[in-house]
């Protein structure tokens, strides 16, 4: 095998040796297939190519301190894999078959795995897509269950430092009543357009309001959204967020250090009250927020960072997370599965 340089490593994809497949036909989950084929084949009618009937996951193997490989919240994944098949009518994976193909598909690809140290780890990738061929606008009758691995850097190029975020008020990721809340690729599709123009100006993410109002904080390109006051932590509350595990998981390690957690509307011109800023989700860790400019508003700008620094109680939220993720510190809440 060529070396891989760990800790030169971004998040994009690598090819590793093999992937785990499943198919839905005539009412019932089959067998699970390992594939080393990077490709699918698929009927050109298939629901997933025109319609957007398909669901994703992501979430993380890690090399520990102690060499065991955990995986991060292998059943909250599970879960939340179902709740967005449910919503676009796709025959949901049960849980056991889910986590039956992420440990296998780890350990076959466990060459994979980044050594403990780098900063690096072996990313996950369900895939859930409808194949069965449709004209019209219906579900499919057939599905294709499949994860790849691969191993992955930081999302963001400069690690653990704060980066900028644009409020863009001319668009939106998801409806209130629409698909928000699971993960779906049309959620993506609709982002591109606003992301792409936020990294052509230098921002990390585009800070969306909700569709409705324009009045509050909603998510965070493809993370959640956090905001630090003193010793509170405050996330926003909105039907169209997806249900972040990593700020799941950060809110209750925010509570066991003792900070108090508010999870509620909050209205744009209250981001002038708080110190820190940050994003969450399994690709961003946590991720600092230096300053945030309302885009169509310019020279109104809320600033979190003045050093390039991060804040401390992001920081501290950080190295806890991490420290679990890794072995460092017991995992009193039972989150990490640790592959045999
Ligand atoms: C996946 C995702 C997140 C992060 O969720 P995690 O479970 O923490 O990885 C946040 N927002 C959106 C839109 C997502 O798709």
């Amino acid at each position: 095998m060529e070396s891989i340089n760990w800790s030169d490593l971004s998040f994009s994809y690598m090819k590793t040796d093999y992937n785990v497949r499943c198919y839905y036909r005539d009412g019932k989950w089959g067998e699970l297939e390992v594939s080393s084929s990077e490709y699918v084949p698929i009927h050109m009618a298939a629901t997933c190519l025109h319609y957007g009937q398909e669901a994703f996951e992501g979430l993380k193997a890690f090399r520990g301190v102690d060499g065991k490989v955990r995986i991060f919240r292998l059943d909250e994944n599970a879960k939340r894999m179902q709740s967005s098949a449910n919503c676009v009518l796709m025959a949901p994976v049960p849980e056991e078959l889910f986590k039956q193909a992420v440990l296998k598909v780890v350990k076959l690809n466990e060459r994979f795995i980044p050594p403990y140290g780098t900063g690096a780890s072996l990313y996950i990738r369900p895939l859930l897509v409808g194949t069965g061929a449709r004209v019209g606008v219906n579900p499919a009758d057939e599905y294709m269950f499949l994860i790849f691995v691969t191993p992955v850097g930081p999302y963001f190029k400069a690690g653990f430092k704060p980066t900028n975020v644009a409020i863009m008020r001319g668009f939106d990721r998801a409806a209130p009543l629409g698909t928000g809340h699971v993960k779906v690729g049309g959620n993506y599709a609709a982002s591109l357009r606003s992301g792409a123009l936020a990294h052509e100006n230098n921002y990390s993410a585009v800070l969306y309001l909700d569709a409705k109002e324009k009045k509050y904080l909603d998510e965070c390109g493809p993370a959640n959204f956090f905001l630090i006051k003193g010793n509170k932590y405050v996330t926003p509350a909105s039907g169209s967020i997806l249900p972040s595990i990593t700020n799941k998981s950060i809110m209750q390690i925010a509570e066991s250090l003792g900070l108090e957690v508010e999870r509620r509307r909050i209205a744009v011109e209250e981001l002038a009250n708080f110190d820190e800023a940050g994003e969450c989700g399994t690709a961003a860790v946590i991720s600092p927020v230096g300053r945030i400019d309302d885009f169509d508003n310019p020279g109104v700008s809320y600033v979190f960072s003045h050093d390039g620094q991060p804040g401390k109680v992001c920081e501290k939220l950080y190295k806890t997370l991490r420290g679990i993720q890794y072995g460092e510190i017991e995992d009193k809440f039972g989150w990490n599965t640790i592959l045999d």
